[in-house]
């Protein structure tokens, strides 16, 4: 109900938002400051060690690997990198953090400044500005027994898993120049792409690989200062983004419209419910003691070094779509749809070499974002894992760029393409789907629909020149649907007369 309202809303009100992105590095093999395997699941309590137990004693030894991944993402998104950064120890205790401190960074983070310019539909890109990504490690993980649903509310009790705890995790914090529910959206789905890109992440939201938060708040249209602003938490997809933000912008502007103000508080997102609830109060800020990391010393890193990462940068998903826009020649929309998904870009650009090259684009793109696509969603299957290949596809292309079958034909060898895995020069083949394109074949079957149907052969040359379609019909019924269509179009209407 008040997704409906938003856009009322946000006549009256701006809403300020800004996020916090947490990605954890899962591609590393090894945790941040120790050599444990990084990775999904496992027994509770068998990926640890005494470094990330937080046992006495034990050092922390920095992955060189985390670091660099975080610098090319700052790289990426056109942050400064500090020549000269280093870690803090984060005071405070919760039960899933061995140690009672987190490793983090405070007034050194690696990269600071930056943007990203997010794309918005049929309007301007919007520039979102990053204040800094710096480089910490993850907490374990409270898995809360008894009661419902795993809730903290009537649990008996809480067991904790140290799998994750001391796993890279980088955390970018964007400037509050987020103005809607879908420009937030699609900020973070474009951090997303260009860290899926950098490999530096699987950004896996449902896993919690990668996890937004928002901070929030409403103030009247030309109001300069802040309003008080509340942090939305558990937002575990874009959607959930969206939908918490967009419902906690109209219900701040309730509060403040019925005389009330809004509490700075966390706030939970509970997707089944579609709504907000105080999680605790942020009334006092907490104080962390940061103080350096004594066991690490600083770093410096030097011009070499940090224009050595620069020139390792893979092609950014921005390159990315002007490429596809320039090179293969297709509309905006087909280069965006095609550079958001890393899998169907590689699928396509495989498909075009296969097909015979640049010129062949818009075909392929045709095919890869119609009926493969369409495939792809029917089965849940991701383009690698389909048995219809990129080189498969490319012939398909090339039977009907060739006209050896029409679209049409090709539309069911591609669904026989699906069923069976076979190629399509096999399908064509068994189902005697060839085309006909031999002019004798076709002017014969012509003349024989032409002497059968006089009267509509006088009305087409007395001007009903819509009649086109009834012969066109007629002498594709009498081949049996594999007549070349342009041919039987051209021998008709020389046949007629123009
Ligand atoms: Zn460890």
């Amino acid at each position: 109900m008040s997704k409906d309202r938003l856009p009322e809303v946000l006549e009256k009100w701006e809403a300020v938002i800004g996020l916090e992105i947490h990605t954890e590095l899962t591609t590393l093999n090894t945790k941040m400051f120790c050599g444990c395997p990084v990775a999904f699941g496992g027994e509770p309590n068998t990926r640890v060690c005494p470094v990330c137990l937080g046992l006495p004693g034990a050092l922390p030894v920095p992955n060189a690997r985390a670091i660099e991944s975080t610098i090319l993402a700052g790289l990426a998104l056109e942050c400064d990198i500090s020549s000269w950064s280093q870690f803090h120890r984060k005071n405070y205790f919760y039960p899933d953090m061995p140690k009672d401190y987190q490793i983090s960074q405070y007034d050194r983070p690696f990269c600071v400044g930056g943007h990203v310019d997010v794309e918005m539909d049929g309007a301007e890109s919007v520039r979102i500005g990053i204040t800094r990504i710096h480089l910490e490690e993850d907490t374990g993980k409270m898995v809360h027994v008894g009661g419902s649903e795993g809730r903290i509310a009537g649990a008996t009790h809480s067991l904790v898993d140290f799998n994750r705890a001391g796993t890279a995790l980088m955390e970018l914090v964007s400037e509050p120049d987020i103005r809607t529910p879908e420009q937030a959206r699609r900020f973070a789905s474009q951090l997303r792409l260009v860290f899926l890109t950098l490999g530096v992440s699987d950004c896996n939201m449902e896993e919690g690989s990668m996890r937004v938060d928002a901070n929030v708040s409403v103030r009247p249209h030309g109001q300069a200062e802040f309003g008080a602003k509340a942090e939305v938490k558990n937002m575990n997809s874009f959607k959930a983004l969206h939908d918490a933000l967009s419902y906690e912008i109209v219900r701040q502007a309730d509060e403040l419209e019925a005389g009330g103000t809004v509490a700075q508080e966390t706030r939970h997102w509970d997707a089944g419910k579609k709504r907000t609830s105080s999680l605790r109060s942020k009334e006092f800020a907490h104080d962390y003691r940061y103080f350096p990391e004594p066991d690490m010393v600083p770093f410096t890193f030097d011009d070499d070094f940090i224009e050595g990462l620069r020139a390792s940068l893979p092609e950014l998903p921005d390159a990315r779509r002007a490429r596809y826009a320039r090179a293969y020649a297709l509309p905006g929309n087909d280069a965006s749809v095609l550079s958001s998904d890393l899998g169907l870009g590689a699928y396509f650009e495989e498909a075009v070499e296969a097909a015979g090259g640049p010129e062949m684009g818009k075909a392929v793109a045709n095919w890869v974002l119609g009926d493969f696509s369409a495939h792809l969603n029917a089965e849940a299957l991701l383009p690698a894992d389909s048995s219809v290949t990129p080189r498969k596809l490319a012939r398909l292309v090339q039977l009907v760029g060739d006209g050896t079958i029409s679209g049409k034909q090709a539309k069911a060898v591609f669904a026989e393409m699906v069923a069976t895995g076979e190629k399509p020069r096999q399908i064509i083949e068994r189902l005697g789907m060839q085309q006909v394109s031999d002019s004798g074949a076709i002017e014969a079957v012509v003349d024989r629909v032409l002497a059968a149907n006089p009267e509509e052969v006088e009305g087409y040359r007395a001007g009903k020149t819509g009649l086109i379609g009834f012969f066109v019909g007629a002498v594709m019924r009498e081949m049996g649907g594999q007549g070349n269509p342009a041919m039987v179009n051209e021998v008709l209407k020389a046949r007629l007369g123009g």
